[in-house]
């Protein structure tokens, strides 16, 4: 088999478009399963954590898209696991304080929680709330970039090169997302099979390159000389900030 006939060779477990993990720090069950249950029916896979040192170690693994933190945890309590969370992440954190913990809400933002919902909560706001850390941290806080005659719309999943709409597939469009949420900033191709394919992941580096190949010849007026997927030579894949730019 040719290098990039094995490159195109799916994997056994070929990924779907994976939609985020979401970790869930609970300790009480009925409160966790109540979470999980409408964290999923929003798209969520969920994984469940019932003590701080689980949580942590879940996060590591895992690499979720967002964690729903209760503070009064056995053990390593929620706080702390934010601290850790905060030393190597910025994963969205929402935490779960008390009803009247105005001092667990302030510390909670200072150790970088980036929302909370006070206990007893409605399972919708917590929701709602999840949601808009998702977006925020996801397209690094916009909806919609222009780069050059491109148009990224995050929030419809369509993208347009100047009047004409360019037709993605599921894990193009995926692809895209990852690299156009962080504009400049370069991911290689580890982080972008983490996060494109996610943990399932059973394929080669080189299934990076070939979904590459493809995005370019849809968005790139050039694809030998492409504008906004840029290649880092050694290290990984970038998103242009302007359509002119050099690496
Ligand atoms: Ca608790």
């Amino acid at each position: 088999m040719t290098r990039e006939a094995a490159a195109l060779r799916p994997p056994r477990r070929w990924p779907t478009v994976p939609l985020g993990t979401a970790l869930v720090v609970e300790d009480e069950p009925e409160i966790a399963r109540l979470v999980q249950g409408y964290l999923e029916r929003e798209g969520f896979r969920v994984t469940v954590a019932s003590d701080g040192t689980q949580a942590l170690e879940l996060f590591a693994r895992l690499h979720p898209e967002v964690v729903v933190l209760d503070l009064m945890l056995p053990g390593t309590d929620g706080w702390e696991v934010c601290r850790r969370i905060r030393e190597r992440s910025r994963c969205p954190v929402v935490m779960l304080t008390a009803r009247d913990g105005v001092d667990d809400r302030v510390q909670g933002l200072e150790l970088g929680a980036d929302d909370y919902v006070t206990k007893p909560f409605s399972p919708r706001e917590l929701v709602a709330r999840v949601r808009a850390v998702v977006r925020r941290h996801r397209w690094g806080g916009r909806e919609v970039l222009r780069v050059g005659e491109l148009v990224v719309d995050f929030r419809r999943r369509r993208v347009r090169r100047g009047h004409k709409r360019v037709e993605l597939t599921p894990t193009e469009w995926k692809l895209l997302e990852v690299l156009a949420s962080q504009p400049g900033h370069v991911l290689t191709r580890w982080q972008i099979i983490e996060r494109v394919y996610g943990e399932s992941f059973e394929g080669f580096e080189r299934t990076v390159d070939v979904h590459v190949k493809n995005l370019r010849q849809k968005l790139e007026p050039n694809p030998q000389q492409p504008r906004y997927v840029l290649t880092v030579h050694g290290v990984g894949y970038k998103f242009a900030k302007t359509p002119h730019e050099s690496v």
